[in-house]
């Protein structure tokens, strides 16, 4: 890591002396500038001239490092690592101009305690909060087992509220959405296809040792408890009945479920995420 900040071949101070000053007014404040450079996934966020390089930030003022990020695209949740001049600093240390500033994306999948100064502890907590258009990511993941809240026509200020008292890291296609400072910990989902989607979530977190399939409710994210074949027999068709032995019974919400027809479309989804780890062990 050191190795790739050292890599900046531009001097940032040169960056500042050749900054603008206000030509009209001479009484404006000077512009700064800082030289800043984004690692790995964080280019996403950039404009095509800004990515793997390094580019310069300006302002007036001593912004806090977080402000000239977000202000660069990033939302400050898709960086767990910020390097000033070599050293790791947190979101709120003060730029002053003239700094080299390299910005790391989050490291789910392996511990950096002891090096970030951004946050105490490496994400862990493994649940989900999703925008109110990720319906069939949701329905997805709770397949797999995970804990997602998720509901249609959930209002932005009612998601960032759940993900700061709860803890659960946000899932979005909205960058404003995890610009929020209420948002501590998000992700930008890149696809827009819900498996892809699912793909991308299962990489970002590591989330291979969490997987659980069909043991929560893909409807509600209610815990799916065994129950007995007579409690369901009311409810369930006879047909069903008779091709069934095992049931399930969603505490939550109460809707029953068994391996029908329908299974192997479920199925496949599992196997699909399996292949997934499957490729991630063997990098
Ligand atoms: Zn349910």
């Amino acid at each position: 890591m050191d190795e790739n900040a050292a890599a900046e071949s531009e001097d940032a101070s040169s960056q500042k002396r050749s900054c603008r000053q206000d030509a009209d007014d001479p009484h404006a404040p000077v512009e700064h500038c800082i030289l800043m450079r984004c690692y790995q996934e964080l280019n996403d966020f950039l404009p095509p001239e800004k990515r793997f390089q390094g580019f310069s930030c300006c302002f007036r003022g001593t912004p806090a490092v977080k402000d000239c990020i977000e202000s660069a695209g990033i939302p400050h949740t898709e960086v767990d690592l910020i390097l000033v001049d070599g050293k790791p600093v947190s979101f709120s240390r003060r730029l002053s101009g003239g700094e080299r500033v390299a910005v790391y994306p989050v490291f789910e999948s392996f511990d950096i305690s002891g090096t970030s100064e951004v946050r105490e502890k490496p994400l862990r907590r493994l649940s989900f909060v999703l925008d109110c258009h990720l319906g069939k990511l949701a329905r997805l993941l709770r397949i797999l087992g995970l804990d997602v809240h998720y509901e249609r026509n959930f209002p932005d200020q009612r998601i960032a509220e759940i993900s700061s008292r709860t803890g659960r890291i946000v899932l979005t296609r909205d960058v404003g959405l995890l610009k929020r400072s209420e948002v501590k910990r998000g992700y930008w989902l890149r696809s827009q296809d819900p498996y892809r989607q699912m793909e991308e979530v299962l990489r970002r977190f590591d989330l291979c040792k969490n997987l659980s399939p069909f043991t929560r409710c893909p409807h509600c994210n209610g815990i799916l408890e065994p129950v007995a074949k007579e409690k369901v027999q009311e409810r369930v068709k006879a047909g069903t009945l008779k091709s069934c032995e095992r049931f399930f019974l969603c505490r939550d919400c109460g809707r029953i479920y068994w391996r029908g027809a329908h299974f192997s479309r479920l199925e496949r989804v599992v196997r699909q995420a399996r292949q997934v780890c499957d490729q991630q062990s063997g990098s």
